[in-house]
């Protein structure tokens, strides 16, 4: 029997009743800063899509790649995720449903203990039935990404009318079947004003989880989107104040500095956080095979068709160097929480080109 501690979701749970703010592993496993496992893995099953190139991350690598791992490859990526006791592998796309073997991935993961959630797109090929379907074979959590809680600021975002609508059908869609449904928006200037809707929005659709993106520019043409160091904390103090009313958990994603926030908030935090971040808790597979520490961190530590998750994971120099906290640089190298929280890698690295950089968005004076 593995006398490996495990890791389960519900450690990273702060005891309260309602709006429960996700954040991170509180256990063992973190304690030993995650380095025999991740505390979820991402894999980018496919990169095609029937919709535009706006439901890919940047236009510019936009393409239709085809390439994907193999069924065979699928398999053996999951034995080791199961081997490793990895809490979470969250399956997205592309459009996973456009993979004829979608439901045996799903299938062979579940008897392998492994559980599974899925960010789909709610393309018409999404029909109920197929939600019905997924959660027979074993999937604990369908996502859907809304960025907006208008139809006009949402569907502008992806140049495609109809999405939220078609995406609130879905929804509902889940709940038929007690599917729980995590909902994903990238926060970035375009949407910082509908905060306060988008809110009241999930509170209405029931959903379980609220993953809010911080965007990480793709280049410089993307920066003017990117939140500032203040605005950043102004998200913050409304996370924070939704999470106590709120019936759903909130989860942050590339806004590692929520966790000065919470900290401050020391009437309400049963116990120190340890912070999850890109490579410490964190690996990204892209279609090809690639493991990077974060989807929003375009560097690979190694490749799982020619080696296991692992043996990535746990020796690469990539992952070893991003979960050394004296690495660290200027103000993030000097804070006194940099193991807690660590800024953004991957928005350090997209902003200033140097991995170990401090995050240039947050507000910690320098
Ligand atoms: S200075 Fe760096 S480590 Fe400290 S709170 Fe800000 S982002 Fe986090």
């Amino acid at each position: 029997m593995s006398t490996t501690p495990q890791l389960s979701e519900r450690t990273s749970k702060p005891r309260k009743a309602r709006g429960k703010v996700v954040l991170h592993a509180t256990g063992s496993g973190a304690a030993q800063g995650f380095r025999l496992r991740p505390l979820q893995v991402t894999w980018e099953m496919t990169r095609v899509c029937r919709w535009k190139a706006a439901f890919t991350r940047s236009k510019k690598d936009a393409t239709r790649e085809v390439n994907h791992l193999s069924t065979a490859e699928a398999f053996h990526l999951i034995q080791d995720v199961s081997a490793m006791h990895v809490p979470l592998l969250a399956l997205t796309g592309g459009d996973p449903l456009t993979r004829p073997d979608l439901f045996p991935i799903i299938e062979f993961a579940a008897s392998r203990s492994v559980r599974t959630s899925l960010t789909l797109q709610p393309t018409p090929n999404l029909e109920a039935s197929i939600i019905a379907e997924l959660k027979a074979c074993g999937l604990i959590r369908a996502g859907f990404w809304l960025h907006g809680s208008t139809p006009a600021l949402n569907d502008s975002y992806w140049e495609i009318s109809g999405l939220y609508r078609r995406t609130l059908d879905i929804i509902g869609a889940c709940h038929e079947v007690q599917l729980p449904v995590q909902v994903n928006t990238i926060m970035s200037r375009r949407n910082l004003r509908d905060l306060d809707s988008m809110i009241e929005l999930l509170t209405q659709l029931d959903v379980a989880l609220w993953n809010v993106v911080f965007f990480v520019p793709a280049d410089r043409d993307e920066t003017a989107v990117t939140l500032s160091a203040d605005q950043h904390e102004e998200v913050f103090a409304k996370l924070y104040a939704a999470s106590k009313h709120v019936h759903f958990q909130v989860k942050t994603t590339e806004g590692q500095h929520y966790q000065r926030y919470l900290l401050r908030q020391r009437e309400v935090i049963p116990f120190l956080p340890k912070g999850v971040n890109d490579g410490k808790g964190l690996a990204f597979i892209n279609h090809r095979g690639e493991v990077s520490p974060s989807r929003y961190l375009p560097l690979s530590g190694g490749d799982v068709t020619r080696q296991s998750l692992s043996e990535v994971y746990r020796d690469s120099s990539l992952f070893v160097s991003l979960r050394d906290s004296s690495r660290l640089k200027g103000k993030c190298g000097r804070c006194p929480i940099r193991g807690v929280c660590g800024g953004s890698r991957a928005r350090a690295y997209a902003m200033t080109g140097d991995l170990f950089a401090s995050d240039p968005c947050c507000a910690v004076r320098a």
